[in-house]
């Protein structure tokens, strides 16, 4: 009994957090900052009093959180998390499951096999289509790149994970100049090296521009982005992956938060042409707003998924169970599919089109918001992302200071058509209009502060 009390006590914490993380500094204050000093010690020699940790975690860490869950952080593209799901996963950490194998989880491969059903159904992929469960987007461009590799070297007689790359046929890897950093690092994890990479010039949206793809073929794997990360515009698929198919290229899209336009009525129309494709990345911890660690790739074909990450031979499983670990890197995991499942089922077909589209709405409004304000919005706001700039880049740069600093809200800095600009993704369910009025009302005063 006394081992639960800790469990009452950090729900206790985890309660007053919720209510109070919507009106908190959305960016740690100095002195929540300060107070960190108070976890540096020299490593305990004796054992502690679990109590204590957990009541420490609330006093020093909590305060010094990023407010990522009150509906006004738009840095980067980081979501929020949705109720149904992060309680799932509490209860799934209490499981502590390993869902490397069937053999130790079967209500995880379950959950798995179900994700993977649904996720297909509603992102309108192939039947063949079958997903692995990983940690985010940078390791799941990297398992699709992967299964890409092992199926362009296995057409042409070449077993990848037997040779290596001496000696190899050439792989072509043709990308797009805005293609994000993961993307790189993927390409050079697997060996292709950097300067080998085909790079093909982006439109003023930062979409690839389809009359810049060079002549593809069988030995081409073509990565294409649906969200790129400032403008939030998406490749032109359907003129591209139409060539590419034709030519037997290999297409891989990183649609980390940008692929669940496809399960949006008014929103599909950005994917349209994604069906051809052969691998795809996304991430449940962005748009879907899932808990952290929900990055899911989806192959369309199988064996070459599970030949790249498994080179045991014994990869093929015993078929009607299936073992998570064969469509992943990783063995031990957690179920992640838990929070997952649980996200999807409470959301259904209509929470998640409400949902995307909902955080499309709220992005406009901003959009308009700041233009009203005489702020400059330099993309086409089709999506979840709004590129903003002051009249000169001195300006826009301190804004930005000032804007991190109020509290209020949080947006970040890029580097844009020759500009420095703020970017601001909308990506948490509790971002609400009135969260919009008031981030814009610091925007406002962060500007005005600026130019003083
Ligand atoms: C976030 C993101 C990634 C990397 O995903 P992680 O989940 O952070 O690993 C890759 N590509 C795009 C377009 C992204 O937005």
């Amino acid at each position: 009994m006394k081992r639960k009390e800790i469990f009452r006590q950090a729900q206790n914490y985890a309660f007053s957090y919720m209510d109070e993380v919507r009106e908190r500094n959305v960016f740690p204050s100095e002195e929540a900052l300060a107070g960190l000093k108070n976890f540096v010690e020299e490593f305990p020699v004796s054992t502690g009093d679990a109590a204590e940790i957990v009541e420490l975690l609330h006093r020093y860490g909590s305060p010094a959180t990023v407010a990522q869950t009150g509906g006004r952080f738009f840095g980067f593209v980081d979501g929020g998390v949705i109720p149904a799901g992060l309680a799932a996963r509490l209860l799934a950490d209490c499981w502590d499951q390993n869902c490397a194998l069937y053999e130790m989880s079967p209500l995880a491969s379950k959950l798995e096999t179900i994700c993977e059903g649904w996720l297909r159904d509603l992102l309108g992929l192939p039947g063949s289509t079958v997903a692995g469960f990983v940690t985010g987007s940078s390791l799941a461009i990297l398992c699709g790149l992967a299964a890409g590799r092992y199926r362009i070297f296995a057409r042409n007689n070449w077993d990848i994970n037997k040779k290596g790359f001496y000696g190899a046929p050439r792989i072509r890897i043709v990308a797009g100049r805005e293609a994000h950093s993961t993307v790189s690092k993927a390409v050079a994890l697997l060996g292709f090296g950097l300067d080998t990479v085909e790079w093909v010039d982006t439109d003023a949206e930062g979409r690839m521009k389809a009359s810049d793809v060079p002549e593809l073929d069988e030995k081409t794997i073509l990565i294409l982005q649906a969200g790129n990360l400032c403008s939030g515009a998406f490749d032109p698929f359907a003129e591209i992956c139409e060539r590419a198919q034709r030519a037997g290229a290999w297409i891989h899209i990183d649609g980390a938060f940008g692929l669940w336009a496809a399960a949006s009525g008014r929103l599909k129309h950005l994917t349209r042409g994604i069906e051809r494709a052969n691998s795809f990345s996304l991430d449940g911890h962005k748009t879907l707003n899932t808990p952290y660690e929900n990055g899911i790739v989806l192959c369309t074909d199988e064996e070459a998924l599970k030949a790249a990450l498994h080179a045991s031979g014994s990869f093929m499983g015993d078929g009607e169970n299936r073992s998570g670990m064969f469509y992943t890197p990783e063995m031990s995991k957690r179920a992640r599919s838990v929070d997952l499942w649980a996200t999807l089922k409470y959301l259904g077909r209509e929470g998640v089109d409400e949902l995307v589209y909902g955080l499309h709405l709220r992005t406009v409004q901003f959009a308009e918001e700041l233009r009203a304000e005489g702020f400059e919005i330099l993309n086409d706001v089709v999506y979840n992302q709004v590129v903003v700039a002051c009249e000169e880049d001195p300006v826009t740069l301190r804004t930005i200071k000032n804007i991190q600093r109020s509290g209020e809200c949080w947006a970040g800095g890029a580097f844009w058509a020759g500009r420095e600009v703020i970017r601001i993704s909308v990506c948490s369910w509790m971002t609400n209009e009135d969260d919009i009025s008031r981030s814009v009302r610091a925007f406002v005063q962060g500007r005005e502060k600026a130019r003083s």
